[in-house]
């Protein structure tokens, strides 16, 4: 997490985020694709939204975490409306649905994206293992 809050010091945006929330169930496989889909989220945030807080909040529940990313900037894009033209959001949805998991983006007051990712999709991995 240290990397992400110094891509948004750099910025000039405040982080929210706290650490006590880390998942502890999460498996290192899905633990790593929600690190790449927050780095994705942030990077946008930083290139995007003109935002000053972006907060990150990471809830444990018992099959699932629910990672959000949210921002107070503005959307840019044109989202649901048309596929976006970069791969970033797309790339989250994909690597989110491999895990089972899935994306919801919100764009009301800003961005927030709602990703959600069970604890581990052993059940996945181990049919592919047969
Ligand atoms: P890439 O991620 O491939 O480098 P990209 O960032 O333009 O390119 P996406 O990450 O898919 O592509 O985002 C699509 C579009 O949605 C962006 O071009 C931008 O207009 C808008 N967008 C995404 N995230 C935000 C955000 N946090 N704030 C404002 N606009 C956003
Ligand atoms: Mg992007």
């Amino acid at each position: 997490m240290s990397n992400i809050e110094q891509i948004l010091e750099a910025a000039g945006i405040e982080l929210i985020y706290d650490e006590k929330e880390a998942p502890k169930h999460i498996s290192l496989l899905n633990e790593n694709i929600v690190s790449m889909c927050i780095k994705e989220a942030v990077t946008n945030v930083v290139k995007h939204s003109d935002a000053t807080i972006c907060k990150i909040t990471i809830h444990q529940k018992s099959k699932e975490a629910i990672i959000t990313v949210e921002d107070d900037g503005t959307f840019k894009g044109d989202y649901p409306h048309s596929q976006t033209k970069g791969h970033g959001l797309l790339g989250i949805r994909e690597r989110l649905e491999f895990a089972n998991g899935r994306l919801r983006i919100e764009t009301k007051d800003g961005t927030k994206l709602i990703m959600s990712i069970p604890n581990d999709s052993a059940a996945k991995d181990k049919e592919g293992m047969k």
